[in-house]
């Protein structure tokens, strides 16, 4: 009994020790007996506004797998909305559990009410094994749910408005490395053509790219080869190819110190998240090898902006508007990395973190 009430105690203060070194302002435990619902939401930084992000469900090994996630996620939000100019703060949840077996009407609803009892701290949406028939469900509970079907005011799939914001943020790059954005002949390998990759594909090939496609399903690398001209290469032979732009848009970490010294392209651009496997070593290592990374936070938050919008009444040609955006601070970005000689993740996060403090300071001033 000693030993366990010890191990809770070192539990306990290890968590804490986690989100006083990151600063994590609210961490709520949700469970529920009767429909059998775990869940975590973490609220990292409300300082610009409600905290809004996606609820990820997912088959955790343990519940320490699940934490992490969530504050991982939840911190990466932050910097998210803050670099994208949205009145949002940070946050995240995950549900502990099978998407495919667990879930229900009741389900849902109750993790619902959950998120009305934060009373709009924080707002959620779709995510990794969450649906908008799930967000259908937890609307019964609560307004503050972000991600609905167009048929019931939402803005629908996001994927279109992401892949348009990875394409200005790489013609952005393109600009500072060629000197002209212009996608023309340019030689770009788009990894992962699933919902956004395979919008990007539509947007580049318009512009004449030479596109190259690898994704481990055969439907959907054939659909771009008919459709757009698209080379099909094998995902072991990703990094052979002579390419201008690797695009990551299937999982995160394929940037990582084993790929990037195979690397033959001048810029990083895509829509995953988390490309960089560890964010200070690959970040050095991008920018040793003079390889220009549009940060993945900033360029792939066109399916947030989306989010964002519908809060106020959604318009899709607002959520446009307002992801045309991510070209000129990408070039900001760029310009700031380049003068301080680091990372332009780096950058990004600089950027992000004088936002925030800024308004932050103002805020405090009004009390
Ligand atoms: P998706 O599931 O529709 O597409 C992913 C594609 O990657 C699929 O075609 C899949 O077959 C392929 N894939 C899976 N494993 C692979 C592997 N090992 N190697 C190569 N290809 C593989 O997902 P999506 O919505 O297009 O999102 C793509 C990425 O962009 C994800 O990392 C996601 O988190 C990120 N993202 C998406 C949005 C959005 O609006 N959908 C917004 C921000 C970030």
């Amino acid at each position: 009994m000693t030993v366990l009430k010890e191990m809770q105690m070192e539990t306990t203060s290890v968590l804490f020790d986690k989100l006083t070194e990151y600063d994590y302002e609210q961490i709520v435990f949700c469970q529920d007996k009767s429909t059998g619902l775990k869940a975590i939401i973490a609220i990292h930084n409300t300082t610009l506004g409600p905290g809004l992000g996606g609820t990820r469900m997912y088959h955790y090994k343990n519940e320490q797998d699940a934490i992490t996630d969530v504050l991982r996620l939840s911190r990466g939000m932050t910097y998210k909305a803050a670099i994208s100019g949205l009145n949002l703060g940070g946050a995240k949840a995950v549900i502990i559990g099978d998407p495919r077996t667990d879930k229900s009407e009741a389900y849902m609803r109750r993790f619902g009410r959950f998120v009305e009892n934060l009373n709009g701290k924080y707002i959620t949406a779709e995510d990794v094994g969450t649906t908008t028939k799930d967000m259908e469900y937890i609307k019964m509970e609560t307004d503050h749910v972000s991600g609905l079907p167009e048929i019931m005011g939402g803005g629908g799939d996001p994927s279109p408005v992401t892949a348009y914001g990875v394409y200005l943020g790489m013609k952005a790059c393109v600009k500072e490395v060629y000197g002209t954005d212009s996608l023309n002949g340019k030689k770009i390998l788009v990894e992962g053509v699933g919902k956004v990759g395979s919008h990007l594909v539509e947007l580049i090939a318009k512009e004449g790219a030479k596109i190259m496609v690898a994704d481990v399903n055969d439907d959907a690398l054939a659909r771009m080869a008919k459709e757009h001209n698209a080379t099909v290469v094998s995902l072991q032979d990703v990094f052979d190819q002579d390419m201008d732009i690797y695009s990551p848009c299937a999982l995160g970490a394929t940037v990582n110190n084993d790929s990037i010294p195979q690397m033959k392209c001048s810029i990083v651009a895509g829509a995953a998240n988390n490309q960089l496997a560890r964010e200070e070593r690959d970040g050095n290592l991008l920018l040793e090898k003079g390889i220009l990374y549009g940060p993945d936070f900033l360029i792939n938050a066109g399916g947030l902006i989306n989010v964002y919008t519908e809060l106020h009444g959604y318009n899709r040609d607002i959520a446009m508007a307002h992801t045309e955006t991510i070209y000129t601070v990408t070039q900001e970005i760029i310009k700031k990395a380049k003068t301080e000689q680091i990372p332009t993740y780096v950058a990004a996060n600089k950027i992000a973190e004088h936002r925030i403090r800024s308004i932050g300071n103002i805020s405090a001033n009004y009390k």
